[in-house]
Formats: structure tokens, C-alpha cells, sequence
């Protein structure tokens, strides 16, 4: 058996980007699948993906506080980044480089408190008084789902994602479908901005008892794991009913609310969007994606599914 392959770790800026530079004036072409660390195989599955589409592969780790409000899990997000290594090792052909960032955000204006022109809105970075000023948004897509209860997140999402792509140039960019939303919202900012990436879209990776998997999970209890197997259960349920003719989105939705309810969740949203604009339906009558976030005890969790007509 081949030795597992030791990934380079970059925690500098700079020299990521001269890393970059110099793979690609010797012709190879780069991956980059941005995490948020504790990986699972949801993401080992991206970086398989991005092994078969580049020379190269680069798997950032970054709890990023841009996306985080103060009131949110920032502080108790989880990481083990020697697992990460160890689990990043274990995909065949190996990540070329962990990009680590320790300089990603200007610490120098680092009064806490001094809260920067985020137009109102706060998120840790302003918290923490870090010196940054510029936002990326995505002004429609960025607005319902998970941007009505996390207002703060999809502009923290895209700036971020910005200044990787800014700082890795990568030839293609791989993210979840879990996160559909954030999927969506980075292929139009790369559209609308004109970044030389390719962004593909991978599919959703679930345990056995079909709960998707989550960073997050590891805060369930044994209890609330199995109350949470109802999403996945319910979404499934919708999609048996669209395939035998309910087309009624009140309908599906009343469906999903109740079963998740009876599970002792907290339903956040469940909405039948469009595939692309994600903007609400009423009837099914052309693609779209029934999305869920929900909390079970004090975790918040995510899921969709993709409904063709
Ligand atoms: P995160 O570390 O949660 O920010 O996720 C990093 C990337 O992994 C994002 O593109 C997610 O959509 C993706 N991801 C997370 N969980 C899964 C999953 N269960 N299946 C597929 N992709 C996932």
C-alpha cells in the first residue's frame, strides 16, 4: 500500500499565494475546497471530487468569525486540525497543501469593540475590532432561507471565499450541496465578478440513518441524533409525495413541519425554492430544492433535497 501523503501546511498568506503562482507557471492546475476544519467525510467526498478535476489539491481550514454573529457558536465551533490531517491523509493521492491562514484578517486595528462600516450589521470580525472594511454580498440570493435568521452570514460567507480565491487563484473551487444556499451564492458571485474558476457543486453525504453530515453533530446528544433523523426522514416523505402527484408546495411543507415538530425539533424555516433563484414556489411545476434548518436542543442544523418534475 502507497504511503499516506503528508499535505504541506501554509498558515501564510503570501506564501500560499507564491505557492500558487509557482505550480501554475509549471502548468498544473489547482483545487480548493475551503472548510471550516473537523472534517468528516461529507468533505474528505469534496476533496475526492477536486482530486479527479486538477493536478492539484488545496483544502483550507478557517473558522471564519466574518460569518458568525456574537450570539452565535463561534467560540464553541469545533476543530481538531491534527484529526483533519489525519483524515486529509487518508484520501487517496493526498491534498497537496492545508492552507492554515493565521493572517487572513488585519489584526492591526484590533481594538475590541470598535465596531467597522458593516452597515449596521455585526459580525465577530467587527467584534473583535479587526481592521476590515469591504464586503462581498450577493444582494437577492443572499436574502431568504438561512440569510433571514443569519443575517450576518452570507456576506461573510462570500468575502471570505473572495479572499481564498484572491490569495489560492485556483483553477476550480468544490463546494457542498449541504449548503446549498452558499453553493448557489458563490457561483453567481464568480459569475458576476469574473473569477476564472469553474465552482462545482458535490453531492450531499449522509450517515447510514440518513442525518447529513455535520461538523455540528458532534454537539447532539445520542437523543437529539436520533429526534434529528427526522429531517432527512420528512424530506424524503416530500419527495415520495411529489413523485405520486402532490405538486401543493403549503402541503409538503405542512408535512415536514409536523413530522419534525412530532420529533421535538424547532423548525427554522422549510421552504420549496427554485433550484437557481431559490425564490419560494407555491406549485411544483419546474425544478426545485425543499430546504430545512431546524434545532434539536441548542444545535441548529441544515438539509435539503433536490426535487426534479
Ligand atoms: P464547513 O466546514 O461546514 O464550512 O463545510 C465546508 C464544505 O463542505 C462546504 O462546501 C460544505 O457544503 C461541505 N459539506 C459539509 N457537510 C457536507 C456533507 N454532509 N456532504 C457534502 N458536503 C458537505
Amino acid at each position: 500500500m502507497a504511503a499516506a501523503k503528508e499535505p504541506q501546511i501554509i498558515t501564510d498568506k503570501e506564501q500560499m499565494r507564491k505557492w500558487s503562482r509557482e505550480m501554475r507557471s509549471q502548468g498544473k492546475t489547482i483545487s480548493l475546497v475551503p472548510t471550516m476544519g473537523y472534517l468528516h467525510e461529507g468533505h474528505l467526498s469534496l476533496v475526492r471530487e477536486a482530486r479527479k478535476d486538477t493536478h492539484l489539491v488545496v483544502v483550507s481550514i478557517y473558522v471564519n468569525p466574518g460569518q458568525f454573529s456574537p450570539t452565535e457558536d463561534l467560540s464553541t465551533y469545533p476543530s481538531d486540525f491534527h484529526g483533519d490531517l489525519l483524515k486529509l491523509a487518508s484520501v487517496p493521492g493526498g491534498v497537496d497543501v492545508v492552507f492554515h491562514p493565521q493572517n487572513l484578517y488585519d489584526t492591526k486595528d484590533c481594538r475590541k469593540g470598535s465596531r467597522g462600516g458593516g452597515g449596521g450589521m455585526v459580525s465577530c470580525l467587527e467584534e473583535k475590532g479587526m481592521g476590515h472594511q469591504t464586503w462581498v454580498r450577493v444582494e437577492k440570493l443572499e436574502k431568504g432561507l438561512c440569510g433571514k435568521s443569519r443575517p450576518v452570514f452570507f456576506r461573510g460567507v462570500a468575502t471570505v471565499v473572495t479572499k481564498l480565491f484572491n490569495i489560492v487563484e485556483p483553477d476550480v473551487a468544490v463546494f457542498g450541496k449541504k449548503d446549498y444556499q452558499q453553493w448557489r451564492i458563490i457561483q453567481r458571485m464568480v459569475q458576476d465578478l469574473d473569477f476564472p474558476i469553474e465552482v462545482i457543486g458535490s453531492e450531499i453525504r449522509r450517515d447510514d440513518n440518513g442525518l447529513a453530515l455535520s461538523s455540528r453533530n458532534v454537539h447532539l446528544s445520542p437523543e437529539e441524533r436520533k429526534k434529528a433523523l427526522s429531517i432527512s426522514r420528512s424530506l424524503l416523505m416530500a419527495k415520495a409525495s411529489v413523485e405520486k402527484g402532490q405538486v401543493n408546495c403549503r402541503e409538503l411543507r405542512d408535512l415536514v413541519i409536523q413530522e419534525i415538530h412530532n420529533a421535538g425539533g424547532r423548525v427554522d424555516y422549510a421552504e420549496i425554492v427554485d433550484q437557481e433563484s431559490l425564490e419560494e414556489v407555491e406549485e411544483i411545476r419546474s425544478p426545485v430544492v425543499f430546504c430545512i434548518a431546524a434545532w434539536f436542543g441548542k444545535v441548529r442544523l441544515i438539509d435539503n433535497i433536490e426535487i426534479k418534475i
